[in-house]
């Protein structure tokens, strides 16, 4: 599917159904790949932070996660086919994986919330392999434990709610340690779906 350059961002053309299609295609591929769900916020810290504008660059899935970049894409031939949020993914790929029995781990915000989270999941989902989830808090000297913890959790979806670009530090930093599949920073979503 064609990309669709935004200002500083390039956009995979995708609805979220083919986003959650691409992405349980390479893990069921045993394949791995990280997933940026990017809005004009983001884009304009990735202006000021060249190694999070790397980091995206370098995603194997970048998503645009907000109704003005599918506005501005409308300038183009084929303009972006609809938003696609955190939310939405995550909703959308934990039907999936409870279908299809692939692991999950949540990874981020406060304890509480992300306990509230895990809940909200299997009670919306049944039957979802919610591997693990742990808060977002941590000091550097914690992340590797953190990772490993993901990694022995068997999950091969991760999603990492810590803000932005704190959450992709932690991916980039992480990466070889994680053993999850796909690996996507979903910033803000686990406070809006714990109410
Ligand atoms: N968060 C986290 N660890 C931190 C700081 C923030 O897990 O060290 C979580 C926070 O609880 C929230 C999400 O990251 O769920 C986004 O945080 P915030 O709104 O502060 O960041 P922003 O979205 O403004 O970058």
């Amino acid at each position: 599917p064609p990309r669709i350059q935004i200002l500083n961002g390039r956009f995979d053309s995708l609805t979220a159904e083919e986003t959650v299609e691409a992405v349980v295609r390479a893990i069921r591929a045993g394949e791995r790949g990280i997933l940026s769900t990017v809005n004009v916020a983001v884009l304009m810290t990735m202006r000021s932070d060249p190694r999070l504008q790397r980091f995206v660059e370098r995603s194997r899935w970048t998503v645009a996660d907000g109704q003005p970049l599918v506005w501005a894409s409308r300038l183009w031939r084929q303009p972006l086919p609809e938003r696609v949020t955190g939310i939405d993914l995550i909703d959308l790929l934990c039907a999936r994986a409870a279908r299809e029995g692939i692991g999950v781990y949540c990874l981020g915000a406060e304890g509480a919330t992300v306990r509230t989270v895990a809940r909200v999941l299997q009670e919306r989902h049944r039957g979802l392999a919610l591997r693990g989830c742990a808060d977002g808090y941590f000091g550097p000297e914690q992340a590797e434990a953190r990772a490993k913890a993901v990694a022995e959790s068997g999950a091969e979806l991760l999603f990492v709610a810590m803000g932005v670009p704190r959450q992709e530090s932690f991916i980039e930093e992480q990466w070889d340690r994680l053993g999850a599949r796909v690996v996507i920073g979903v910033g803000g979503s686990f406070d809006v779906i714990a109410g």
